[in-house]
């Protein structure tokens, strides 16, 4: 499907935010121009759906969850970011793995099965774009996933957050 990525963000975002605690707040870091993109919006969907999940659920109290992308070089770049626990560099690189999850006591007490995030790299993948995290223990955690995008004679502006 061909959508405006810009509002496809947005009503996810929305969706999530009607039903989070106050325990996290949402904030936005692009501006609502429009930017059009091919994509399967349900598995897509998906990928937001789990990622954004889990910056809520390792966020601790009064911690934010960020939300940017940013178009350039034939790239949609998407980036959410949290507050949480992070992940020790050394497991950084394995979090997509099917079925990692950083440490048996903190996996227990958070629940879910480990397999959101090998999910959403494999229908990262299947678009042709990566994903990849960067963490800093204690600080946060950020998520980043490219998609291709050649569709920039819809849009209204270019190269900047968007
Ligand atoms: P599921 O998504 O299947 O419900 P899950 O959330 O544990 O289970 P993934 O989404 O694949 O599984 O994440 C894998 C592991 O990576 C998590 O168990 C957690 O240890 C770590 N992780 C993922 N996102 C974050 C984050 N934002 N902050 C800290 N750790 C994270
Ligand atoms: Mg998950």
């Amino acid at each position: 499907d061909i959508v405006n990525f810009t509002s496809f963000f947005t009503r996810i975002i929305d969706r999530f935010e009607m039903s989070k605690s106050d325990h996290v707040n949402f904030v936005r870091l692009f501006s609502e121009v429009s930017h059009y993109i091919e994509i399967d919006t349900d598995k897509i969907t998906q990928v937001l759906d789990n990622i954004i999940s889990n910056a809520i659920k390792y966020s601790p109290d009064g911690g934010n969850v960020r939300f940017g992308f940013t178009v350039h070089d034939n790239m949609l770049k998407v980036m959410i970011s949290d507050d949480g626990m992070g992940i020790p560099k050394e497991n950084v690189g394995r979090i997509f793995e099917r079925f990692y999850r950083v440490d048996r006591a903190r996996a227990r007490s958070m629940g879910g099965t480990g397999l959101g995030l090998a999910i959403a790299r494999e229908m990262v993948e299947a678009h042709g774009g990566k994903i990849w995290a960067e963490s800093e223990e204690g600080h946060g955690t950020t998520i980043f996933f490219t998609l291709p995008y050649d569709l920039e004679d819809f849009d209204e502006a270019g190269d900047e957050w968007a």
